[in-house]
This record gives C-alpha cells, structure tokens and sequence, in this order.
C-alpha cells in the first residue's frame, strides 16, 4: 500500500501505539489501514456420481482445473458467496450447501471454505471466468491439471468419504510449497 484509499496522501508503515504490528498509517487523515486474511468461497458441486469442475480462464492457474470459488463479497454469508461464485464460474445452481472443507493458508493470508453442494438440475454453462466446465466420474479426474493444492484435497478427500458415506468437516493448514533442491 502506498497511498491512503480514504484521503489519496501517501502512508507510512509503523507500529500504532498499543499494537503489536506494523500497519499502514496516514498521517494527513488519522486512518489505520488494517490488513487481514481473505475468505475464498467455493463449492464442490455434485451430479449423481459426478462433480462439476470448471477450466479457469483467468490466471493464476490459466487452464488449470478447479472447483467453483472466489473472493467473498461484502453483506453476504459464506455459503451465498460459494452459491454466487458457482453461478458466476459455471451457471450452475446448487442446493443443500454443507460446509466441507476448510483451509488455512497463512503465507498468502486466505482462508478457503469449500462446501458440498448439489446441483439442483443438472445444468450449467461457462462462466466468464471459466474456458471450460465440465462433470467428472472419479476415474476421470485430471489429477495433473488441479490449479491448486486445495482442489486436490478436497478431490481426494470427497472420493475417499464417498466410499464410507460419511462426509466430516476437513481442517487443513496449508504450507509454502518446498522449492526444489538442486543436486
Ligand atoms: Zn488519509
């Protein structure tokens, strides 16, 4: 951040008195620009024994596979941005939304919370942000082309829950991937 969003002077980073971090501060207009974690909201969206991927059309991850999600907005609940973000990247409507699976992702200060969902009729079509959407079998999953580690996961645990029918709340914390040590 380098300029204040309330009156357009320039900021300073240091700690305000009684704090414990550094924050954005103005010292024109007085405000502390605070800082905090985004909330992703997203669904798995399922059909019979399919679920509903969606080819991203934006980076990151263009042309990567990924389960309908976004940035939460503003006035709404966490499930009606996961039911928004669906519509919005495949025009797709789903029902009966459970919370799923959730994960903490401090080095880049997002918190995901995926939902199991249902599709209500079987229909969807290509949001703008998406090149392709698609339903898949389990054998059919394209393992290689997740755009991230938490699609994977939640992939792997759904189909591992499925066998069992049971479908508890998964709790991760998600680390930096480890760079490659070159031999
Ligand atoms: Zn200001």
């Amino acid at each position: 951040m380098k300029f204040c969003s309330n009156c357009g002077s320039e900021v300073t980073q240091r700690i305000p008195e009684g704090d414990t971090r550094p924050r954005y501060i103005c010292d024109a207009c007085h405000t502390t620009h605070y800082q905090n974690p985004n909330i992703i909201a997203g669904c798995l969206p399922i059909w019979g024994d399919e679920v509903l991927l969606c080819r991203r059309a934006i980076e990151p991850r263009h042309g990567y596979w990924t389960v309908p999600a976004g940035f939460m907005e503003n006035g709404e609940t966490v499930a009606e941005g996961a039911a928004r973000e669906t519509w919005e990247e495949a025009e797709a409507n789903v029902r009966d939304l459970t919370l799923y699976a959730m994960f903490n992702i401090p080095y880049i200060n997002q918190v995901y919370m995926l939902h199991r969902a249902h599709l209500v009729d079987g229909k969807f079509g290509i949001g703008v942000e998406s090149l392709e959407c698609r339903l898949f079998k389990e054998e059919d999953i394209p393992w290689d082309e997740l755009a991230f580690p938490s699609v994977k996961r939640t992939l792997k645990y759904y189909f591992e829950d499925r066998k069992r029918g049971e479908y508890p709340l998964h709790i991760d914390d998600l680390r930096p991937p480890q760079k490659r040590i070159q031999p």
